[in-house]
This record gives structure tokens, C-alpha cells and sequence, in this order.
């Protein structure tokens, strides 16, 4: 079966997991330091808190930026379920923003209005999460500037777009956005099986995220009440256990050396497509601006069902019947019953959002998909569409 995405582990990888499997720590150990270190590195961060899994990262910030009761935090319809359920953990209120027709990432347009509605109803929005979709980094310099203007944190979802460029800059994400949160499963860039951190320039965001990684221990000094020795802890908040371990930190700084090509693998494959498919008057490939590189998570392109004979269910289990198993990437999340029923949330809330589902279907990229099984998705989806 060809899947939507497949993580890439080479010798280099297993080895460097082996390395920690006979050393002394499995969790808590220096390879877990050293993976945030790396992070730190590459994206340009003062900080990073290794952590889980992107949930738990979502979760994580979103208490450490102090979201509770009332609080409205806004995000796109077109991502997965945890950059909303963090929202609802915390028990503030999830609101939408339609996405762009042409990046399928957060309209900053209506972005704004939205804010304008809710201060004209005398409410403030307390937080916006931009999702960098499918690799395509978000309109960072205008979130940047809603953001200061209206005083509202601005987070960075960036599971998708590891890797990617904006203006250039591989270190956009921390550099705009007041967080950032990143997921290693193994369908993302890079993998350390289950897994996610925290990125912040701000150390004390960062602390605290430290502290909630491990129930809310705290050990050092400054920040406790009293020390009864070198044994003692305290704590001031109830925290979770949302550890990573030491093994999967091993694998996750020898993944992140091959993100560059990883990505230039992904980018090849999607380059293929592009010329396989362009003269395809039912499909619509994603458009890519010319600000940003695209990391090429996931590649969603949309076709016509409106002009064509099969339904998109039929399609997909089409492909399924030749060994292609394509995906979804999203189902609005406001069109979530649980979303529907709290929050009052309906179909034609968010109509560019909802049409972008119904035409869009992920097909397969990822760094070691062979050239025989990418000539294979290109025919079978043209024998199907009789094109
Ligand atoms: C994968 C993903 C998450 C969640 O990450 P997990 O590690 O699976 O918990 C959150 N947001 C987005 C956009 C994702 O793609």
C-alpha cells in the first residue's frame, strides 16, 4: 500500500537510538538537552521544551500563555483537531477565521474584522493560532503587526511546516509568532515516533513550560517557597507528565540533520506532480507565494467532483482498490459535532473552508517514495479521472 505520508529512518538513525539504549538514561537524560539544543539551533530559538507530542505542546502553551475561562482564541477551520481541543482544555472559548482561497492558511483580512466585531461587541480576542497548512507558512508579517496592534499572543502551530522558508528565513516561526509548537510523528518532517516540543524566545514562558512537562515539579532555588535539602520539590500548579524520553530524542537530532533533504526529496516529488497535473482542467494544485518555501507536509490538491462522475468517496476507495491510500486533510474542525453542539457552530459558518474540503484529497509525498510508485499515483489518478 502507498500511504499519504511514511517517516524516513535510515542506519544513522537506529544507531544513534541504540547509543542511548546502552547508555544510562532512557528518559530525563542529556539526550533529551541535546535535542533541544539542536532545535534551538536550527529554528533560531532561545528555548525549546522537548515534550510528548504536539498535543501536549498545544496544551502546554496554552496554559503557560495564560488562556482560562472567557477568553476567546481564534484559529482556522482547516487543521487538525488538537490546535482547537488545546483551547478547550484550558476552558476558553475556540472561535474560526476562514482561510485564504489561495494558501488555505488564516485570512488575515477577516482575521482583522473578526477582532473588530468582538471589540465592537466590548470583547477582547486573547490569542490567535496561525497553522502554517500543509508546509505554507501562514501571512506572519501581517499576524505580526494584527497582533501588535491589537495586543493579542500569537502562537505558531507549525507541525506542518518544519523546515519551511519565509522571506528567506528558516527561523520565521520563532521570530514572529510569541510560541511555536511542533509534533515529530512519524508523518511529520521529522520523527521521533510520538513526540513535540515548545519554541519560545520568552524564558518565561519557557519556565513554565518546563515546570508543567513534569507535574509541576519545581526544583530550582529562586522559585521555591522554602528548601528543605536536595530531595525537596514543590509545587505551585499542578503539572502533567508529558515526558519524551531519551531514545526518541536520539532519533529526533539525527532526523533533524536530514531535514534539508528531506525537504528537497518532498519538493522533488511535489515538482513532479506539478508537471504531470497541470493540464488537468478538474485539478487544482496548491498555489505556493512567492514569499515562502513550502515544506510540502502533506500536498493537498483539489479536484472538481462537481465535473466529474465519481464522488470523492469513490475516488478514494478507488485508489484504495489499486494500493494508493490517499487522505483528508481537514474536515472543518467547526463542522466537528462536539464543536457544533458547545459552540453553536454550522455548516456555511466558514464557506471557503467548507468548500475547500470538499474538493481536497492528500496525495502521496514523503522522502522515500521510489519513482515506480510515484509514476503509478500520477496514472492511476489520471486512468480514474479518464484524463
Ligand atoms: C500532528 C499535528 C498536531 C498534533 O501532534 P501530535 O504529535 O500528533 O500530538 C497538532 N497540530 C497539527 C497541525 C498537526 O499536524
Amino acid at each position: 500500500m502507498i500511504s499519504y505520508g511514511k517517516q524516513t529512518i535510515e542506519k544513522d538513525d537506529i544507531e544513534a537510538i541504540i547509543d542511548v539504549l546502552n547508555g544510562d538514561w532512557l528518559t530525563q537524560g542529556p539526550a533529551i538537552d541535546l535535542f533541544e539544543k539542536d532545535l534551538c539551533g536550527y529554528f533560531g530559538s532561545k528555548h525549546a521544551c522537548a515534550v510528548s507530542n504536539g498535543t501536549a505542546a498545544l496544551h502546554l502553551a496554552a496554559i503557560a500563555l495564560g488562556w482560562s475561562k472567557g477568553d476567546i482564541i481564534l484559529t482556522t477551520p482547516i487543521t487538525f483537531l488538537a490546535s482547537v481541543n488545546c483551547i478547550y482544555y484550558v476552558g476558553a472559548t475556540p472561535d474560526f477565521v476562514d482561510i485564504h482561497p489561495e494558501s488555505y492558511t488564516i485570512d488575515v483580512e477577516k482575521l482583522e474584522l473578526k477582532i473588530k466585531d468582538y471589540i465592537a461587541k466590548g470583547k477582547k480576542v486573547k490569542a490567535v493560532i496561525g497553522v502554517d497548512y500543509a508546509g505554507h507558512p501562514c501571512d506572519w508579517n501581517n499576524l505580526r503587526e494584527i497582533a501588535d496592534n491589537y495586543n493579542i499572543q500569537l502562537v505558531n502551530d507549525n507541525c506542518h511546516a518544519m523546515g519551511a522558508s519565509y522571506y528567506d528565513s528558516k527561523q520565521y516561526a520563532v521570530e514572529k509568532a510569541d510560541l511555536v509548537t511542533q509534533s515529530y510523528h512519524p508523518v511529520k518532517h521529522i520523527t521521533t515516533g510520538e513526540g513535540g516540543a515548545v519554541l519560545t524566545n520568552n524564558s518565561k514562558i519557557n519556565k513554565r513550560v518546563r515546570i508543567l512537562r513534569s507535574h509541576g515539579m519545581i526544583k530550582d532555588d529562586s522559585l521555591m517557597e522554602e528548601n528543605h535539602g536536595p530531595w525537596y520539590y514543590e509545587m505551585h500548579e499542578p503539572g502533567y507528565n508529558y515526558r519524551i524520553t531519551d531514545f526518541q530524542c536520539a532519533l529526533g537530532s539525527s532526523q533533524l540533520k536530514k531535514l534539508d533533504r528531506f525537504i528537497d526529496l518532498r519538493t522533488k516529488v511535489v515538482n513532479h506532480y506539478t508537471k504531470s497535473f497541470d493540464n488537468i482542467s478538474v485539478i487544482t494544485l496548491p498555489k505556493i507565494s512567492e514569499k515562502v518555501r513550502h515544506a510540502f507536509h502533506i500536498y493537498p490538491i483539489q479536484i472538481d467532483f462537481d465535473k466529474i462522475t465519481l464522488n470523492k468517496a469513490d475516488f478514494f476507495n478507488e485508489m484504495r482498490s489499486r494500493g494508493i491510500n490517499l487522505q483528508v486533510h481537514y474536515i472543518p474542525v467547526h463542522l466537528q459535532p462536539f464543536y457544533k453542539k458547545n459552540y453553536g457552530f454550522k455548516k456555511g459558518d466558514f464557506p471557503i473552508a467548507e468548500s475547500f474540503y470538499f474538493n481536497t484529497i492528500s496525495i502521496p509525498v514523503y522522502p522515500s517514495i521510489n519513482d515506480i510508485d510515484l509514476l503509478k499515483v500520477v496514472n492511476d489518478l489520471r486512468s480514474i479521472l479518464g484524463s
